[in-house]
């Protein structure tokens, strides 16, 4: 319950960190509760700019652009924000310190009133999905279990509406729309084209436009198949780190480490792009796990650091050379396999005499 014991009738969510994933679920549960939601703005260079100004320069971006989405909420009038503490997603499966410790930064680096709707999901410490939204919801003035219950249930059937979409191939921004109208589109998006590659990335990183400088968009432009995290399912994921031999250690592991084994083991991608923010830890523990598989399968791997300072012309410049280097490696590859095709369909004696020669 609020200090003021009031029910809140509006929450603010910042475009930013658990958003890109969550927030099919978020906006369920708000929406059975009868709390409106407000988003902050896309991201823009001027929140990257507020971020920035609150937080020390070593800060990841993500970090800086969270910050300015809650600065962006501020200034809408915004006075109750959402702003969980996800400490870890399964035992010991652990999120990074700057995402457990959330609220904590913003506590410290914002000085302003407003009410910080700020629930703790810890499955180490055996804090689970219904304690956290129970908080949520407590913290709401909403008290009502059987309300929230029911919350919780719409929460999942726009989430799971989205996922089911998104490993159908519907496009993010399109399964997102959809899901939050209550919409699922049943049919399957997967398209053919002359070369497909996997990223991996944070969904916050990738998602986000203008962190991900539009890197989506850039690779289908290429003529591309571009694979993400969504696009496979957890247990997919999990199974695909057993088979390499990987733990999970991270909370995000699957949408960097996972989507990566899933398609190296499944064979259906010519190349990986792995984006990551500068000074991340984490990132650059799985994107090197992942090097060393994908040196093993003969699977080119492209790795973009992203600040708030990396142009558009070099990451252009970066993507097309990997692609046509892609090109090249396939085309060599179907003219090989041709070659072998043919040498095979002669007749035995022709082949013996190819073999001499
Ligand atoms: S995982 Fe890396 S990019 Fe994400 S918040 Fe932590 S340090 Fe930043």
């Amino acid at each position: 319950m609020t200090l003021d014991n009031r029910k809140i009738k509006k929450i603010g969510i910042p475009r930013a960190i658990s958003y890109y994933t969550n927030y099919p679920f978020y906006y369920g549960f708000f929406n059975a509760l009868g709390v409106e939601v407000v988003l902050s703005d896309k991201t823009t260079a001027e929140i990257i700019k507020n971020g920035n100004k609150y937080v020390a320069s070593e800060t990841c971006l993500p970090i800086k652009v969270f910050v300015g989405h809650v600065v962006n909420l501020l200034e809408k009038g915004i006075t109750d924000i959402f702003i969980p503490s996800i400490q870890s997603t399964g035992y010991k499966i652990n999120n990074c310190s700057k995402i457990r410790g959330l609220p904590e930064i913003i506590r410290n680096v914002i000085d302003k009133p407003f009410n910080m709707i700020e629930p703790t999901f810890d499955k180490t410490e055996k804090i689970g999905f219904k304690d956290f939204w129970l908080d949520t919801a407590n913290s709401l003035g909403i008290t009502d279990k059987k309300l929230i219950k029911q919350a919780i249930e719409t929460g999942w059937e726009c989430y799971d509406n989205f996922r089911e979409m998104t490993e159908n191939g519907i496009g993010y921004t399109t399964a997102l729309n959809n899901a939050i109208n209550g919409i699922c589109e049943k049919k399957n998006m997967q398209l053919v084209k002359p070369i497909s590659v996997a990223i991996m990335a944070h969904g916050y990183n990738l998602f986000d436009e203008r962190i991900s400088l539009n890197l989506i968009k850039k690779l289908e432009k290429m003529d591309i198949k571009v694979y993400t995290s969504l696009n496979v399912s957890r247990q997919d994921s999990i199974d695909a780190l057993n088979e390499l031999d990987e733990t999970q250690y991270w909370a995000n592991e699957l949408d960097l480490t996972g989507v990566a084994a899933h398609y190296l083991i499944k064979q259906k991608i010519d190349g990986i792009v792995a984006l990551s923010a500068f000074g991340c830890g984490p990132d650059s523990l799985m994107i090197d796990e992942i090097e060393h598989h994908a040196k093993d399968c003969n699977v080119p791997l492209l790795h973009l650091n992203i600040d708030e300072h990396t142009g558009e012309a070099g990451f252009i410049t970066r993507l097309e050379a990997f692609a046509d280097m892609l090109l090249r490696k396939k085309r060599q590859k179907l003219k090989y396999i041709e070659s072998e095709e043919q040498v095979n369909s002669q007749p035995q004696k022709q082949k013996v005499l190819l073999t001499v020669k």
